[in-house]
């Protein structure tokens, strides 16, 4: 048995209204003459926010647009478009939802590590440490604050920059910045933790590391989603608590049959994260019963709405597409169903289950 040694974010902050605390925090990691740059969801372009982050010097803040999630196309122009204009920075900071934070651990890591961020989709394939990065989450959910990867959809598939250089330098934690989401994406998001919770707590890999921050995450989401009779500051302050030990769970375990089928979704049809693994979640009865019919009170008690049919009219070329990149993600269906998966997930029953989408 070989033990995951985890590398972890070297620095925490949390509070509301920490991000004020930002350029101080930044201070030490600034070089003269070396700008940092600020990579800021494009949602907040013209906001409030954007004027109140801390530039200096030839500091530069880039919007990110996000309405697709991260390529490696995209790393790797704002990666070199720094470098021209630059030639180095000092560090880059990512401000918004799993998207703009995953671009900016990636960017980081590209301003150090030659070729393309394709190159590093895979396990332990990066070879230097990037710029000092740091993450400020303004959706709470993904856990890609603490996660060591990078999700990003390259040329021949959709995986992560997985090492122990991708984890944050430094993060801030500010439920303010959650506040205000639309109804739907927050709790998309928040079901990507609420996700990882039972997925984490219902797997064969789970062990006391990740229990102790699964249950706590699970009943963060519990009281967010179900017991408070409305959404209020409470609410962002625990569902961003929630993100980051939901994430730290399935760092020591992994996650389940949702990623694994919405995965396959998002390769095909682009479907986004949170919403994909809604969609997915909504028809596991048989694998997590407990779980599905909570999520589906949830699902009620929020108002929000789930997709259907969304595979309807598919080829079998564009399932098979599916199939294969969702059976591809072994380590998730060996966590799930056990050591013989191959026996209990076959290509006609994922099928079936593709179709119901
Ligand atoms: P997102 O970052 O894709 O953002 C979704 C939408 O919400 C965007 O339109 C964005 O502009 C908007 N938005 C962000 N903050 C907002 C705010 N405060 N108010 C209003 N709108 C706001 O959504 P997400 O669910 O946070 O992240 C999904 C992404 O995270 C995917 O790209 C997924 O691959 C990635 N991810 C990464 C990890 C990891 O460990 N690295 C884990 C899970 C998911
Ligand atoms: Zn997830």
């Amino acid at each position: 048995m070989k033990f995951r040694n985890f590398k972890m974010v070297d620095f925490v902050v949390y509070g509301r209204g920490s991000f004020d605390q930002l350029d101080e925090i930044l201070a030490p990691h600034r070089k003269a003459g070396i700008p940092m740059i600020f990579l800021v969801d494009h949602f907040f372009e013209k906001k409030a926010l954007a004027s109140r982050v801390p530039l200096r010097g030839k500091d530069k803040i880039i919007f990110a647009d996000v309405a697709f999630e991260p390529k490696t196309v995209y790393v790797d122009k704002i990666a070199a478009e720094l470098k021209n204009e630059f030639g180095q920075v000092c560090g880059i900071i990512g401000i918004g939802g799993g998207s703009a934070m995953d671009l900016a651990k990636a960017v980081s890591l590209m301003m150090t590590n030659p070729g393309s961020s394709a190159d590093y989709q895979g396990w332990d394939l990066v070879k230097h440490a990037g710029v000092y990065k740091a993450g400020i989450p303004t959706l709470s959910g993904t856990g890609a604050e603490v996660s060591r990867t990078t999700v990003l959809t390259g040329p021949a598939k959709k995986l992560g920059m997985n090492s122990d250089f991708t984890p944050f330098n430094q993060i801030l934690l500010d439920p303010e910045l959650t506040a205000n989401a639309p109804v739907n994406q927050r709790f998309y998001t928040g079901m990507d933790c609420y996700i990882h919770c039972i997925e984490s707590l219902r797997g064969t890999y789970l062990n006391e590391f990740s229990k102790s921050y699964g249950e706590k995450a699970l009943q963060l989401c519990q009281k967010v989603f179900l017991q408070k009779r409305e959404w209020d500051d409470e609410s962002d302050d625990a569902l961003m608590m929630a993100s980051y030990a939901g994430g730290m769970s399935i760092a020591y375990s992994q996650v389940g049959v949702a990623h694994a089928v919405s995965y396959g979704l998002s390769y095909l049809l682009g479907t986004k994260h949170g919403v994909g693994n809604c969609i997915v979640f909504d028809k596991l009865e048989e694998y997590y019963p407990d779980g599905v019919h909570e999520f589906k009170k949830m699902v009620e008690k929020n108002k929000v709405d789930i997709p259907q049919h969304i595979t309807k009219g598919l080829s079998d070329e564009q399932f098979d597409t599916m199939i294969n990149v969702s059976l591809g993600m072994k380590p998730l269906w060996e966590n799930a169903l056990g050591k013989d998966w191959e026996k209990r997930m076959t290509r006609e029953k994922l099928r079936k289950l593709f179709e119901r989408l």
